[in-house]
């Protein structure tokens, strides 16, 4: 399989805002930065001649701490990376406000299982010949306000080309931008291009050139997600000459839209599901859009139990994930035997960072990831006397959460208290944990260690979601509304259990909720209490039929062939 990479000569660029490279390396927030981490670890894995490229964020996203009513309290994230990353020593320069930006790079290397390495540049401006306002841009992930914003955008873009040229990338044949954060790049090369003719503006030729060499990634199903500036301030800090070429391309109109601009000049761009792809094409009618459904690293993500589990049966499992498909032979009392083990980690984990002591032999469901509104984490809470009778009358169930809500999210905020207070009312009769800090390490142990993984988005938000998928490698089925990747991972009673019907309207809270305590109630509980083998056999099919699938191996396969290939286009744009 490493011939694949005969598909493509010459390096692929990748860009993304957010990187998730290790748990203690905070430059992530969610499952941008967690996709783009097991995109490139899968990359090396498969000897993919790639580069990547992102901020160092020296300050990280920011740590969370709980207090007793679920307010969340934020402080910026530690960490050294001169211990964990290898200074270059090239610098390069940008502008911003007309000010000359000096950015230098760390570099850190995914190391594939053959030793292959896919570096990743860290642009960091924090030196000493920069203005003290522009040595924090590279600080703070997602933080600031639009104006911090559009600078860090700006470093990614041109100081990533700069960079990557500094380095010595002159045959990078295509640039992918993971999200519209990284759209700048594409101005970049349309500058590098038309050089000192700039002044006159760029031909069709050379934007079309530069279109043969960029590919897309969004990532965003509903029109506010996508990052605008207004016009003023693009003037104001990337210049007059960078608005007239934006301007030329058709792009500001008021405002810059930094999706439009990538599909503008992207030959091939693609959404994160089959049912993201057909949104975004909806959003963006003048687009042909294409699927890249996301996966999941399935080394990093699958837990030390059914590692060993896997070595022993399946293994060729780490350098192939196709033998995920084999997992269906495995003895069911071998895959109960490997999830006890896990569910037992988690739980020594919960009583050591909460002092609650989890009881193993009850059921267990989980629901960690980004406290946000349309994620509606509190919609098992809805009627919380009804949650009391079911475990009341089938069988006792305990819910471990996590998630961290954006510091400027009110909305996310008010879940997790609601989450706090849910939690209060039910203690007599349901135990309800929420872990602080939600990261790479916790995320690993509490998707494979519940028994049943809870997705509750509200649709079409969700544009693919991924913990669900790590969950499934550690054979820890889905019971979720139906969006974003569960569309296609979803076999009734086989891989797990859908929230709402499949042809369900949109907005329809009332029919999800009851869908959710009736199949809690009648399905789901009943067959872990009462019929243990076949409740194991839902396990052991999400292992074969959605780990098999449901990877980055996969997912780097499908963008080498449709949208790394010369020639490789999802159409041109219509006219
Ligand atoms: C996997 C993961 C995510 C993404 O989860 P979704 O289900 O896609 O929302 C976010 N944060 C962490 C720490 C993760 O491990």
């Amino acid at each position: 399989m490493n011939q694949l990479s005969h598909l493509v000569t010459g390096t692929i660029a990748y860009l993304s805002m957010d990187v998730a490279i290790d748990s203690d390396i905070p430059t992530y927030s969610g499952g941008l930065g967690i996709l783009a981490g097991d995109m490139l670890r899968s990359a090396a894995d498969l000897r993919v001649p790639m580069v990547a490229v992102t901020l160092l964020h020296r300050k990280g996203y920011f740590d969370q701490r709980l207090d007793a009513r679920g307010n969340q309290l934020e402080s910026p994230s530690k960490w050294s990376p001169e211990n964990r990353l290898e200074p270059l020593p090239q610098r390069v320069s940008i502008g911003i406000e007309g000010r000359k930006v000096s950015v230098r790079a760390w570099r850190y290397p995914f190391r594939g299982i053959t030793g292959h390495a896919v570096p990743l540049l860290l642009l960091d401006t924090d030196l000493d010949d920069n203005d003290p306002r522009d040595r924090i841009l590279t600080d703070h992930l997602y933080g600031g306000d639009e104006h911090y914003r559009l600078c860090q955008e700006a470093i990614l873009g041109f100081g990533g080309l700069a960079l990557l040229r500094a380095l010595g990338y002159s045959n990078v044949r295509v640039f992918h931008m993971n999200e519209g954060h990284s759209a700048f790049i594409t101005v970049a090369l349309l500058e590098e291009r038309a050089g000192a003719h700039l002044k006159q503006g760029v031909s069709d030729a050379e934007i079309e050139a530069v279109r043969q060499q960029c590919v897309f990634t969004t990532h965003t199903p509903v029109p506010a997600g996508h990052d605008r500036f207004h016009a003023n301030l693009i003037r104001q800090v990337l210049g007059e000459r960078c608005a007239a070429v934006l301007g030329q391309l058709g792009v500001m109109n008021g405002d810059l839209n930094m999706t439009e601009l990538a599909l503008r000049l992207s030959r091939y761009a693609n959404g994160v599901s089959l049912r993201h792809g057909e949104v975004s094409r909806r959003m963006f009618p003048e687009y042909d859009i294409a699927a890249i459904t996301n996966g999941v690293h399935a080394v990093a993500w699958t837990s030390a139990p059914f590692c060993a589990l896997y070595d022993r049966v399946i293994p060729e499992w780490r350098r192939d994930n196709c033998h995920f498909r084999y997992a269906i032979g495995i003895p069911l009392h071998e895959i109960r035997q490997a999830h006890a083990q896990a569910k037992k980690e988690l739980f020594q984990q919960v009583r050591w960072l909460t002092g609650i002591q989890l009881d193993e032999s009850i059921f267990t469901l989980g629901f960690a990831r980004r406290a946000t509104a349309y994620k509606r984490a509190d919609l098992l809470f809805t009627e919380v006397d009804r949650l009391k009778q079911i475990a009341r009358r089938v069988g006792p169930l305990q819910l471990i959460y996590a998630g961290k809500a954006h510091p400027r999210d009110e909305g996310g905020k008010a879940i997790i208290r609601r989450i706090f207070e849910a939690a209060a009312a039910l203690a007599d009769d349901v135990r309800v944990v929420y872990l602080e800090n939600y990261d790479m390490a916790l995320g690993k142990l509490i998707c494979s260690g519940v028994d049943v993984w809870l997705n509750t988005p509200l649709r079409p938000q969700e544009a693919s979601g991924t913990s669900g998928m790590k969950a499934a490698l550690n054979g820890v089925p889905s019971f979720s509304v139906l969006d974003g990747w569960w569309i296609e991972g979803h076999v009734e009673g086989v891989t797990g259990w859908s929230i709402g019907a499949p042809n369900g309207r949109d907005n329809d809270a009332e029919a999800e909720v009851e869908s959710l305590y009736n199949k809690l109630e009648q399905i789901i509980l009943p067959l872990f209490y009462k019929d243990a083998d076949n409740f194991t056999e839902v396990m052991r099919s999400a292992i074969a039929i959605n780990g098999s699938f449901f990877n980055t191996q996969r997912m780097v396969f499908q963008y080498l062939r449709n949208a790394y290939a010369p020639g490789a286009s999802s159409g041109p744009p219509l006219p």
